[in-house]
């Protein structure tokens, strides 16, 4: 129990005072503002979060700086220690709505006009590598991307301003190149004098590669530098890439210090990352960090009637439910599937029913389901995640530090494996089916609820892929 004898609040109050002179604004809301005090014991304070994923965040990201500044405060060794405490559904909100707020009313001034009717306005050549398909208008925004368009958007409207840098993460095919090129398009388009370079990390790798041999580095260095708007997609290739990392260093250094917008995409929070030399890791995740998750099923469905007035086609309702309800993966997937079908109802001039979109998606939906993936290494991956036993979570134990990564475990192996809930039960220590559904519905709803948890789900179901790849 918290004893009375022993009060950080003050200390804690005055490292919140200091972090927020240090941090940035974005950091400040999107990390610091959700630690709160939540208790002292002798030599540590206790610091209730929202969620486990903020807490592994925040240790890797703050503690030591939170540890020293205590030191400095107090003169003693204070240890720092977590609670979770599930934020309020306003709480959440009021993140969010901050986005929108600073996309209305920037801080500077945006660019003025009027200087620009006097100096002609000298075009920059559009960057060929940017697609013009990608839109704001064509992304279909829904509670797992909002945050990500909206800052996206504020960046275009002023680049430079708001957010910079700007990291977003997610999984494969959730929109990260659709938005980071969205960005890179409507820049070209209403401020034609920047140059804006759209590169991923394998393009910029490769190009550095080269130039060293042909002695070109000074004019790849030169195209970096030039940049107004530098837009790197994909940055996790970056991972035991060191002398490319050193030369990205170096211009992100350059630009930054100018004022330059930057904006990096990557398929994991960038503290998942190996083999990245920390200073660089510093300065991705300097800024905003903001990720996609995957759409829910109402996001889905408007997705897939989104792509078939673009593609002027039209499917019925019916099917497009059947779609939406059984492509849970990603954007892309659920894109994917609908051009199957499309494809298939022109060739054949038959429209598509019920019954054909089953037989038709058959094979990419069993796919989707991995048969390689046993409960055991579901079970063994969580336990290590949570860092927990197999055991407990097989076992009978009911605490709360078991209980969460136990159903979360159950809702995996129900997610991507064939196993019916029946057997589930069976390798979770012989549980009843009952429990396994009942496990699932939790999950479901928290993760719909927290997006926190929703991030946890995605980084174990991403080591799980790499646990069967490392194998
Ligand atoms: P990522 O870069 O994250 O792997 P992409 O941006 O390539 O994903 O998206 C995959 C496909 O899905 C693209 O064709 C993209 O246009 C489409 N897409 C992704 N998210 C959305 C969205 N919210 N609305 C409309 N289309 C989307
Ligand atoms: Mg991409």
């Amino acid at each position: 129990m918290p004893s009375e004898k022993f009060n950080y609040k003050v200390f804690w109050d005055e490292v919140v005072a200091r972090m927020q002179t240090v941090l940035s604004e974005q950091e400040n809301i999107t990390w610091l503002g959700r630690i709160s005090y939540a208790g002292s014991e002798k030599n540590k304070l206790i610091l209730a979060v929202p969620s486990l994923f903020i807490k592994d965040y925040i240790s890797a990201q703050y503690k030591a700086q939170i540890t020293d500044m205590l030191h400095e405060l107090t003169g003693e060794e204070i240890a720092v220690d977590f609670n979770i405490k599930k934020p309020s559904s306003e709480e959440t909100e009021q993140i969010r709505k901050h986005a929108v707020a600073r996309d209305n009313n920037p801080k500077e001034a945006p660019r003025s006009t009027t200087d620009q009717a006097i100096v002609p306005v000298q075009k920059k050549a559009k960057d060929p590598n940017i697609n013009p398909n990608y839109q704001f208008d064509s992304f279909v925004v829904g509670d797992n991307s909002i945050f990500a368009y909206n800052v996206s958007l504020a960046i275009a409207k002023n680049p430079g301003v708001s957010y910079n840098p700007c990291l977003i993460y997610g999984g494969v095919g959730l929109g990260k190149t659709h938005l980071i090129q969205s960005i890179g398009n409507y820049i070209q388009e209403t401020t034609p004098e920047l140059q804006v370079v759209y590169v991923t990390a394998e393009m910029f790798t490769n190009e550095f590669i080269q130039a060293i041999p042909e002695k070109k580095t000074p004019q790849f260095r030169n195209k970096y530098r030039k940049a107004d708007v530098l837009l790197i997609d994909d940055i996790h290739f970056l991972q035991k890439k060191d002398s490319t990392q050193e030369e990205l260093f170096h211009v992100f250094n350059n630009l930054f210090e100018a004022n330059k917008q930057l904006v990096f995409t990557c398929d994991r929070p960038i503290h998942e990352l190996q083999d990245i030399a920390d200073r660089l890791k510093n300065r991705f995740t300097r800024g905003i960090n903001v990720d996609l998750q995957p759409p829910d099923f109402e996001t889905r469905l408007a997705i897939l009637h989104r792509k078939c007035k673009e593609k002027d086609c039209i499917i019925t309702g019916e099917v497009l439910d059947y779609i939406s309800r059984n492509v849970n993966t990603n954007v892309r997937d659920l894109e994917s599937s609908l051009m199957k079908l499309i494809a298939y109802s022109q060739l054949l001039g038959k429209e598509i029913t019920l019954d054909i979109a089953r037989e038709q998606l058959k094979s990419s939906l069993s796919i989707a389901k991995d048969q390689s993936i046993t409960v055991d290494v579901i079970i063994r991956v969580a336990a290590e995640f949570f860092n927990i036993s197999p055991y407990d979570i097989k076992g009978k134990k009911r605490t709360k530090s078991v209980v969460l990564p136990r159903q979360f475990a159950m809702y995996i192996a129900r997610d991507i494996t064939e196993f019916s809930t029946t057997e589930i039960g069976y390798e979770f220590g012989g549980r009843d089916h009952t429990t396994v559904m009942h496990s699932v519905q939790r999950i479901a709803g928290l993760i719909q609820s927290d997006p926190a948890m929703s991030e946890s789900l995605q980084t174990l179901l991403r080591r799980i892929q790499e646990y069967k790849r490392d194998k």
